[in-house]
């Protein structure tokens, strides 16, 4: 759901669409009664790959989401898993190996998981993807939900704290247009 400016004092703002951001928006929306107003600056998600492992506590979250339907569609994304991770480390790009460090894949970590019931092991193993394609999979999702509104190419500027509300001031990049909101709760998730 595109934002439409949002007076009402019931919801919570969160500054930042990164992974964190999208991610906590699409939990507190898994409620179906907290509104949350998801604001980011730029106009469309990261074309760097920064982050390219996730590791098991977030996909536990992210396996909460439609009943692990986003989890599957990252899981499909990213890196088969069926593939080894395999880390090598080397004294410069053209001399020596010094070792490597070979993970197990995804399949066998989680049939692992499933035979050593102590604790230790997460049913989800880690998930090899580029934060520049999982972006758009979490952005998608927040698009469509209707307890979150997503406005971009909005700067957060500064807030002001109140008893009962926080006053966001917030800036559109590109008419330089400045508006404030209200909300009850304000969330940085700016990076
Ligand atoms: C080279 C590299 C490799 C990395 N590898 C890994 C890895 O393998 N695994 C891993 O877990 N992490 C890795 N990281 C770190 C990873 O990128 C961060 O953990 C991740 O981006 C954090 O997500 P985030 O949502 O907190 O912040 P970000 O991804 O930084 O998102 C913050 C968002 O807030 C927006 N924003 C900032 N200020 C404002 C404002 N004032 N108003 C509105 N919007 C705003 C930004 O535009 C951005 O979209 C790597 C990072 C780099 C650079």
């Amino acid at each position: 759901m595109n934002a439409t400016p949002d007076k009402d004092v019931n919801t919570i703002a969160i500054i930042g669409a990164g992974p964190v951001g999208m991610l906590l928006s699409l939990e507190l929306a898994r409620h179906k009664y907290i509104k949350v107003i998801l604001i980011e600056r730029e106009k469309d998600t990261t074309i760097f790959p920064k982050m390219e492992v996730v590791n098991s506590r977030t996909l536990e979250f992210l396996k909460r989401i439609d009943n692990g339907m986003l989890l599957q569609k990252i899981r499909e994304t990213g890196n088969s898993v069926t593939d080894k991770f395999v880390k090598k480390f080397y004294t410069s790009s053209a001399k020596w190996e010094l070792g490597s460090w070979v993970w197990n894949s995804v399949a066998e970590q989680q049939k692992i998981s499933k035979f050593e019931n102590n604790g230790t092991k997460s049913p989800e193993p880690y998930c090899r993807i580029s934060q520049y394609l999982m972006e758009p999979i979490l952005m998608e999702r927040c698009l469509q939900d209707p307890y979150i509104a997503v406005t971009r190419g909005e700067e957060f500027i500064d807030y002001v704290e109140h008893d009962t509300h926080v006053v966001l001031n917030l800036r559109n990049i590109a008419s330089s247009k400045a508006r404030t909101i209200n909300t009850k709760y304000l969330v940085g998730c700016d990076g």
